[in-house]
C-alpha cells in the first residue's frame, strides 16, 4: 500500500513519503535565503577587498616607478652638477699650477668629469620626460656645447703657459657658464624634485583612497557579517525551535500512528476493494469475524458478505457515495460463512488517484454485534414497556378521571398543596367552602388563605418540619382546627392529612369537612350534659367534677374553698298552693337572682329539687358565710312572680385538709339541716353549729 494523505472526503496519494508539517513548508526557503544572502555578503566582502589590495598594488608600482624615475633623474642631475663643479675645480686647478706634472694630472681628471657628466646627462636623456624638461635639457645641452669651447680655449691657453690669460677666461667666460649650467641643473632638478613631490601626493592621496575604501569595505563587512549574524542566530534558534517541536510531534504523531496501527490490526475488520467491489486484501480480523479463510475471500466480491438484511437501495446510497469520492459511514449487517448474522460500524474510504477518481476501497469497521444484540433486546423492551405504560397511562387517566369525579362530587374539600405550601389542587367543595375559585388559589400559599392570623405562625412551623420529613402530628389523623373563609369569617373544619411523595417532594393532602354543625351539636349536648334543664344552670353531675378538681387544687395549694348549701323553706306548700309550675317558675328566677348575686369565679348548680349549691374558690369559712347571708337576704327580699317572698335555709362549710368531696358536701349539709331546725330562713356554719356526738 502506498503512502497517502487523508482529505475531507477521501484519500489522495502524497508525492513525498515524509510529510512535514505545514508549518514546516511555509519556511522552508529561509535557509535556502540565508545561504544565498550570507554568500553574497561575503562575495561583496572579498571583492572590496580584492579591489582595494588591487589599488594598492597598482599604486604602489606606479609609485616605485614614479620613485625610481625621479630618482634616476635626480642622481644624473646631481651627478652632473657635482661633475661640473669639479670639472671647473679641475680647471682652475690645471691654469694655476706651474707644475706641467700637475696640469696634465688636472686636465687628466678634468676629461673624466666630462665623461661622466656626459654619461649621467645621456641616462638623462633616456628618461621619459615632460615637455618643460626636454627644453630645458635642450638648453643645458646647447650650454654644455657652448662651455665646452670655452674650457678647450682654457686648456690650450694654460698648456701654452699663458696661465694670466686662461685664468681672465675662466672668471670672464667659463665661470658664468658654469653658473648659467649649474643654474639649468638646478631648475631641472627642482623641478623634478617638485614633480616627484607632487607624484607623491597623488599617490599618497590616491592610497589614502584605497586604504578608507578598504577600511570602509571591511567595516561594511564586518557589519553585514554581524548583521548576517545576528539574523541567521534569530532565523536559526527560531528554526530550531520549529524543528524541535516538529520533531516532538513527529515523534508523537508516529507513536499515535503506531498505537492507531496496532489498535487497528488487533481491534478492526479491515479489507481493500477495488472500483468493482472485489477484495484485494483483508487482515487477520476480517477471517476471524467472517469465518472465511483469506484465500476464499480474495478475488471474491464483496456481496459474499450481504445478509439480505438492508434493501437494494441501501448499498446504492454507499456505492452513490464512495465512487465521487467521499467517505462513507454506517452500520452494516454482513453474513458469516455458517449462516449467522454479524453488525459493524463501517467506514468507506476511497482512494483517490492523481485523475481525481477513486481506484480503490479501505473499509476499516469495528464489530457491534454484541451492542447491535443488546440495542436490539433494549429496543424490544422499550417496546414492550411503551406498551405497558400505554396501557398503565390508559388505566390511570382512567382513575384519574373517576377521582376527579369524585372529588368533584365530594362534599368535603379536597386540596393539595407542594413542599412549599402552594395550592396544587383545590375542588369544587373547597371553593364552596373557602370562597375562593380554584384558578384563584393555584400556586398561592394554603396557610395564609385559610389559617385565622393566630395560628399563622404555629401552622408555618409545623408545615416547614413536614415538609423537610413528610412527618407531623396532624398527618394520618383526623384534626378539627379553625379556618377561614374569604370573608373573614371563622368555622371549625375536620382535617385529614396525608403526606404523598412527588418527584422527592413531600406534599400534602388534605380532606377538609366544615364542622361547624358537629361541634354546634357537641356544644349543645355538652351543655346539657353539664346544665340544669330547668334553670340553665350547673347540673349535679357537672359540679361533681368541679367539686373534686377544686378540691384537689385546695390540697395541694393549701387554698381556702367554702360550699354553701341552701334550701327553699317549705317548697312542699308552694307547690301546692301554686301549682307545680308556680314552683318551676319560682326555681327558675331564685337561679337568676342567686347567679347575678355572686361572682364569676364561683360555681352554682342544682343540687337536686329545690336544694341548691354555691362552690366558693378562694374563700374562708367566714366569706362564705357572709355570702351565704347576702344571699338570704337578696332572696328574702325578692319578690317572686304570682308566690310573693320566698326564703331558704344555708349551710356553708369550709374545706379543712383531710376532707373529701363528700366530708364537705356533708358539713355543709349538716349545717343547712341545722339551719332547718333552728327555724329556717338562716345561715349555719360548721363554726357555730356543735361538733356531733360520736356514739
Ligand atoms: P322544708 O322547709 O323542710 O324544706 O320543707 P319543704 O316543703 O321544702 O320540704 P321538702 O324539701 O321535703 O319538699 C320538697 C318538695 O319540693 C317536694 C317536691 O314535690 C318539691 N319539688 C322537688 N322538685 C321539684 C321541682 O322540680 N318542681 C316543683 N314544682 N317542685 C319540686
Ligand atoms: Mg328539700
Ligand atoms: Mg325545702
Amino acid at each position: 500500500m502506498s503512502e497517502c494523505r487523508l482529505t475531507e472526503n477521501a484519500c489522495v496519494p502524497t508525492q513525498n513519503p515524509t510529510v512535514l508539517p505545514p508549518m514546516l513548508d511555509t519556511h522552508a526557503f529561509t535557509p535556502r535565503v540565508m545561504r544565498w544572502g550570507f554568500g553574497a555578503v561575503m562575495c561583496v566582502i572579498v571583492f572590496i577587498t580584492a579591489l582595494s589590495l588591487w589599488r594598492v598594488e597598482v599604486d604602489k608600482r606606479a609609485m616605485n616607478e614614479i620613485i625610481s624615475h625621479e630618482q634616476v633623474m635626480t642622481e644624473m642631475l646631481y651627478r652632473m652638477q657635482l661633475a661640473a663643479r669639479d670639472r671647473t675645480f679641475a680647471l682652475f686647478g690645471a691654469v694655476h699650477t706651474e707644475d706641467a706634472f700637475v696640469r696634465d694630472s688636472e686636465i687628466q681628471h678634468f676629461f673624466e668629469l666630462g665623461t661622466a657628466f656626459r654619461q649621467a646627462q645621456t641616462q638623462l636623456m633616456q628618461l621619459d620626460l615632460g615637455e618643460t624638461e626636454h627644453t630645458l635639457m635642450r638648453q643645458l645641452r646647447a650650454q654644455t656645447e657652448a662651455i665646452t669651447l670655452q674650457h678647450q680655449r682654457v686648456i690650450e691657453l694654460a698648456t701654452s703657459g699663458r696661465q694670466a690669460d686662461a685664468e681672465k677666461m675662466m672668471v670672464g667666460h667659463v665661470v658664468p657658464a658654469q653658473t648659467q649650467m649649474v643654474g639649468t641643473l638646478t631648475t631641472l632638478l627642482e623641478r623634478a624634485i617638485s614633480r616627484t613631490h607632487e607624484h607623491a601626493t597623488a599617490r599618497r592621496q590616491i592610497q589614502n583612497r584605497a586604504t578608507a575604501l578598504l577600511i570602509a569595505g571591511g567595516l561594511a563587512g564586518l557589519l553585514l557579517t554581524w548583521g548576517g549574524f545576528v539574523l541567521t542566530t534569530r532565523k536559526m534558534s527560531g528554526l530550531i525551535t520549529r524543528l524541535t517541536d516538529a520533531s516532538d510531534r513527529l515523534q508523537a504523531s508516529n507513536l499515535d500512528l503506531q498505537f492507531q496501527k496496532l489498535a487497528l490490526d488487533e481491534h478492526n475488520i479491515v479489507s481493500v476493494a477495488d472500483t468493482h467491489g472485489t477484495i484485494t486484501a483483508v487482515n487477520d480480523k476480517f477471517c476471524e469475524v467472517s469465518q472465511y479463510s483469506r484465500e476464499e475471500l480474495l478475488g471474491q466480491n464483496h456481496r459474499l458478505l450481504k445478509s439480505g438484511l438492508h434493501e437494494n437501495t441501501f448499498y446504492a446510497d454507499l456505492w452513490a457515495t464512495i465512487i465521487v469520492g467521499k467517505v462513507w459511514r454506517g452500520e452494516i449487517c454482513n453474513r458469516r460463512k455458517d449462516g449467522t448474522l454479524y453488525w459493524v460500524a463501517s467506514t468507506i474510504l476511497p482512494f483517490v488517484s492523481e485523475d481525481g477518481l477513486p481506484s480503490r476501497y479501505v473499509s476499516v469497521r469495528t464489530d457491534i454485534t454484541t451492542t447491535k444484540e443488546a440495542q436490539l433486546v433494549l429496543e424490544r423492551s422499550r417496546d414492550e414497556l411503551e406498551q405497558l405504560v400505554q396501557i398503565r397511562s390508559g388505566e390511570l387517566a382512567e382513575r384519574e378521571e373517576v377521582l376527579h369525579s369524585i372529588t368533584n362530587a365530594a362534599q368535603d374539600a379536597v386540596m393539595m398543596i407542594d413542599a412549599a405550601g402552594r395550592v396544587t389542587y383545590w375542588n369544587p367543595a373547597a371553593e364552596h367552602m373557602f370562597g375562593f375559585a380554584e384558578a384563584e388559589v393555584i400556586g398561592v400559599g394554603l396557610h395564609d388563605l385559610i389559617v385565622p392570623e393566630r395560628y399563622l405562625e404555629r401552622a408555618h412551623a409545623g408545615f416547614s418540619r413536614f415538609a423537610t420529613s413528610g412527618e407531623g402530628p396532624a398527618i394520618g389523623r383526623t384534626t378539627t382546627l379553625r379556618a377561614k373563609h374569604r370573608n373573614g369569617k371563622e368555622f371549625p373544619v375536620d382535617v385529614s392529612l396525608s403526606a404523598i411523595k412527588l418527584r422527592g417532594q413531600w406534599s400534602a393532602v388534605g380532606i377538609v369537612r366544615d364542622a361547624t354543625e358537629r361541634v354546634q351539636t357537641e356544644e349543645r349536648l355538652k351543655q346539657l350534659a353539664t346544665t340544669d334543664t330547668l334553670t340553665g344552670i350547673c347540673n349535679r353531675r357537672h359540679f361533681d367534677e368541679v367539686l373534686a378538681s377544686e378540691i384537689n387544687r385546695a390540697a395541694r395549694f393549701t387554698n381556702p374553698v367554702s360550699l354553701i348549701l341552701f334550701d327553699i323553706d317549705h317548697f312542699k306548700r308552694i307547690n301546692d298552693t301554686f301549682g307545680h309550675q308556680a314552683g318551676d317558675r319560682v326555681l327558675t328566677q331564685l337561679a337568676v337572682t342567686v347567679g347575678n348575686t355572686i361572682r364569676t369565679v364561683d360555681q352554682f348548680a342544682r343540687w337536686g329539687g329545690e336544694e341548691f349549691v354555691v362552690l366558693l374558690p378562694g374563700s374562708d369559712l367566714n366569706a362564705g358565710r357572709l355570702l351565704a347571708e347576702k344571699l338570704r337576704m337578696v332572696l328574702e327580699k325578692q319578690p317572686f312572680s304570682d308566690v310573693g317572698q320566698v326564703t331558704c335555709s344555708f349551710g356553708v362549710a369550709e374545706y379543712t385538709p383531710g376532707d373529701d368531696m363528700d366530708a364537705l358536701i356533708k358539713k355543709a349539709d349538716r349545717c343547712l339541716y341545722q339551719a332547718k331546725a333552728s327555724g329556717r330562713n338562716r345561715v349555719e356554719t360548721s363554726a357555730t353549729m356543735p361538733l356531733p356526738v360520736v356514739a
